[in-house]
């Protein structure tokens, strides 16, 4: 897939049978009254009979090519009925016309890599700030892959005939820094870009109507949402998911049932997750930013600031900020909000950058990333927003 127009990503205009609301309640679910079920199936089959060893091969070989037509999957690494419900529900969500699911986040990005480096196309251009593991899984090269880091306004001058993937994220981990999808894909075109979603999630974002190639979920934060479920997803072309599935099938990253059928699950409160977490994390961007122990603040548009047009609904529902005091103390001083990394729970998650989401990448690598090392990064859940301020107003006063 090395033009996004080759075999479309984005199927056409919004969701069958409704808005985002409605299908995140009833995507993958389609046929279940019709089978007189109300929850999905859980299928933990490591394996599946079959009488017929010819059929069986010829299943085998279809599954080799990454091909799944939705029928007995001979073996539980090549697909499962659970996660395919799963598969399906993000793929509508994301406007894609297909998506596979992983075992994290990081294994959905590898399997990325592993299937450009392997077209011939090892080169990436990345742009800064990423994830942390992220960061330095394109940095280290483990994977074949060579990288350039570029601004968002540089990535198509350092474009060579090598390069196989342009990899953002928007809004991006830590600092909540935005890129116009729409102006990227355009200027990179005919290179696939991937859009890290994490952040925005289709409730708020849809990539591929932006011109993405493909976005990919660390489907462990707001997807599972409930922080007790690992997993990652891409959503993409069927051209491209292919691949995927063939790199998933050879490398083992799958995701377990109980995981797939658990972030099926997620998915039907994520807008409402999303709407709620939303609104408290714009308050408390405001009154952050009114706060004397706090250097400054970042939450997209907070302030009025200037945006790309028409691409996510809100601000999102995490929060970063500076502190003029001591910020890993910060990390010790709250009560209420959970002292932890990771994100996109129902409860309130708190943590220092430097110290560990982006702890791996050295600090010239944070500092070229604009990661400063007194940033602090909220993830705000579902409590009250009085609670929750009352809470940072107080670690706060404590590290002044
Ligand atoms: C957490 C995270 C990842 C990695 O996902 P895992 O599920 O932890 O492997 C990738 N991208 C972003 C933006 C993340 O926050």
């Amino acid at each position: 897939m090395d033009s996004h127009t080759e075999s479309p990503a984005h199927s056409s205009g919004s969701p069958a049978h409704g808005s985002v609301d409605t299908r995140a309640v009833h995507a993958g679910r389609d046929d279940l009254t019709d089978l007189g079920l109300h929850a999905p199936p859980l299928d933990l089959s490591t394996t599946y009979p079959s009488r017929d060893a010819a059929a069986e091969a010829a299943r085998l070989d279809a599954f080799t090519e990454g091909k799944d037509d939705g029928g007995p999957p001979v073996y539980a690494r090549a697909a499962n009925t659970t996660v395919r419900r799963f598969e399906q529900a993000l793929a509508e969500l994301e406007g894609a016309t297909a998506a596979v699911a992983f075992a994290s986040g990081m294994a959905a990005l590898s399997a990325v890599l592993l299937a450009r480096v392997s077209a011939g196309r090892p080169h990436v251009v990345a742009v800064r700030p990423l994830y942390g593991t992220s960061d330095h899984l394109l940095d280290s090269g483990l994977l074949g892959n060579t990288t350039t880091f570029a601004s968002a306004k540089e990535a198509p001058s350092a474009l060579t005939g090598a390069t196989g993937l342009v990899v953002v994220e928007t809004p991006a981990n830590p600092t909540l820094s935005e890129v116009g999808i729409q102006e990227l894909a355009d200027a990179c075109a005919p290179v696939p870009v991937l859009v890290d979603n994490t952040f925005a999630t289709p409730a708020l974002q849809r990539p591929l109507a932006h011109g993405a190639a493909m976005t990919l979920h660390s489907a462990t934060k707001y997807l599972g949402g409930h922080g007790d479920v690992m997993g990652g997803v891409v959503a993409c072309s069927e051209e491209f998911a292919r691949v995927l599935r063939q790199v998933r099938f050879v490398t083992g990253g799958v995701l377990h049932p109980l995981a797939g059928y658990q972030l099926h699950r997620g998915l039907t409160t994520l807008p409402v997750r999303m709407r709620a977490q939303s609104t408290t994390a714009a308050e408390l961007a405001r009154r952050l930013s009114g706060h004397p122990g706090v250097s400054r603040v970042r939450y997209p548009g907070l302030g009025g600031a200037p945006r790309p047009a028409d691409q996510m609904a809100g601000g999102g529902a995490m929060v970063a900020f500076e502190v003029a005091g001591d910020a890993p103390g910060l990390i010790g001083a709250v009560r209420l909000i959970t002292p932890a990394v990771s994100l996109g729970s129902v409860d309130s998650l708190i943590q220092h950058p430097a110290s560990i989401s982006h702890h791996i990448m050295d600090a010239g690598s944070r500092a070229d990333a604009g990661i400063p090392e007194n940033l602090i990064r909220l993830s705000v859940g579902l409590e009250d927003v009085e609670d929750l301020w009352a809470d940072l107003d107080q670690a706060l006063d404590a590290v002044s």
